[in-house]
C-alpha cells in the first residue's frame, strides 16, 4: 500500500532495499495542560509588538489536519480584514 501511494504520489517505482512496518508510538504531539493560555499570551504580545504577524500551524491551535486548516483559514480572514 505504501510504495502504491510512493509511486502515484512521487512516480517512484523502484523497490526499497529494506523496509520495515512499525506503528509509529507517540507520534502526535500532547500540548501541556497550559497550552492555550500561552498562546492566548504568545498572541497577545506578537500583536502588540509585531501587529502584522500571526501564528497558524499545528503548534497553536490543534494538531490535527482539520484544526489547522481551520486556523490557516481564521488567520487568512485576518490578514484579509488588515489589508
Ligand atoms: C506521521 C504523522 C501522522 C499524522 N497523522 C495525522 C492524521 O491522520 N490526521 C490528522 O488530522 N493529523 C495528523 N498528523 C498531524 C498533522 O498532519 C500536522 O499537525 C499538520 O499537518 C501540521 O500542519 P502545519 O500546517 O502546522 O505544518 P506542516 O504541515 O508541517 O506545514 C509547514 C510547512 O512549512 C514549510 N516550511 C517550514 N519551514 C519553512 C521555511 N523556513 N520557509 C518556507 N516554508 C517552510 C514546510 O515545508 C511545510 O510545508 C500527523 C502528523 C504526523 C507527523
Amino acid at each position: 500500500m505504501a510504495l502504491r501511494d510512493i509511486k502515484n504520489s512521487l512516480s517512484i517505482s523502484g523497490n526499497p532495499i529494506t523496509s520495515e512496518v512499525t506503528k509509529w508510538h507517540e507520534n502526535m504531539p500532547n500540548y501541556h495542560i497550559k497550552h492555550p493560555q500561552i498562546v492566548q499570551s504568545l498572541e497577545a504580545k506578537i500583536s502588540e509588538n509585531y501587529p502584522n504577524v500571526l501564528l497558524a500551524g499545528c503548534s497553536y491551535n490543534g494538531v490535527g489536519i482539520p484544526d489547522c486548516i481551520a486556523d490557516g483559514e481564521k488567520k487568512a480572514e485576518e490578514i484579509c480584514l488588515k489589508l
